[in-house]
């Protein structure tokens, strides 16, 4: 197995402990004093790497390459949480359906009716986030806005899956442009909120957003999961 040198690990202890000083300091600013969690995004990191991050408190991974994700997960230690973060085809669903404990990007009908199917095959029930397309950008996956309130109450009628919250990538932020996404996505959480609350199908407490570059104005506007994997990992190359 390769080593990861002295150096390289204390970049990544650095790194970890910059980005929690600077969620605490955004959730201040906000007025916040509930939890926010720091997700380690681990696409192209060294399994090495993320134990070695997992020992230093970042215990939920996110994975966002099917196969990638099966070849590694072997290697991992420690015991972390992992979440499926990435574009999911429904034919990949069963090879991941009892390997994670939440999927962050359900964006279709057709989706979460394979995850309902998948799940109840395993005997589990699913946690999910509905990903929005909060920029419209032709380019990225996600439901728009319109569509969540239909899709959030279908899958109320799926008994595998539950509903826990929302996920977004808005487009890169341009001298503080994520602002208003994050904002449009914080009034659609708290909306989908306050229409569930009393529902007991439903518990959504889940809103997942913030990357390396943006994720303090994400905190401000009431993320609880930022998914950080190059400002906490080091620039990656990707293949
Ligand atoms: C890669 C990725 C991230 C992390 O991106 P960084 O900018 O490297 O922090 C977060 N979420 C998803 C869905 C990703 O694919």
């Amino acid at each position: 197995m390769k080593e990861e040198s002295s150096d390289k690990l204390s970049v990544v202890a650095d790194n970890i402990k910059r980005i929690r000083e600077n969620i605490e300091n955004a959730k201040i600013r906000a007025g916040r004093t509930d939890t926010v969690r720091l997700m380690g995004v681990t696409k192209t990191v060294d399994p090495v790497l993320v134990n070695f991050s997992v020992e230093q408190g970042v215990r939920l991974l996110g994975e966002n390459r099917v196969q990638e994700f099966l070849d590694k997960r072997d290697r991992y230690e420690g015991g972390p949480e992992i979440h499926f973060i990435g574009g999911l085809q429904t034919n990949k669903v069963k090879y991941i359906i009892d390997k994670v404990s939440m999927i962050h990007s359900a964006d279709s009908e057709h989706l979460i009716e394979e995850i309902n199917k998948r799940a109840a095959g395993k005997g589990l029930r699913m946690d999910i986030l509905i990903e929005v397309n909060i920029g419209g950008e032709e380019s990225k996956s996600g439901i728009k806005p319109e569509q969540l309130d239909e899709l959030a109450f279908k899958t109320a009628e799926l008994p595998n899956v539950r509903l826990r919250g929302l996920m977004a990538i808005p487009p890169v932020d341009v001298d503080g442009s994520s602002d208003r996404y994050f904002a449009q996505m914080q009034r659609l959480f708290c909306d989908l909120r306050e229409k569930t609350f009393k529902d007991g199908r439903f518990m959504i407490d889940t809103l997942s957003m913030g990357m390396s570059g943006d994720y303090e104005s994400a905190v401000m506007h009431g993320s609880n999961i930022v998914r950080i994997g190059s400002l906490l990992y080091g620039y990656r190359n990707y293949t």
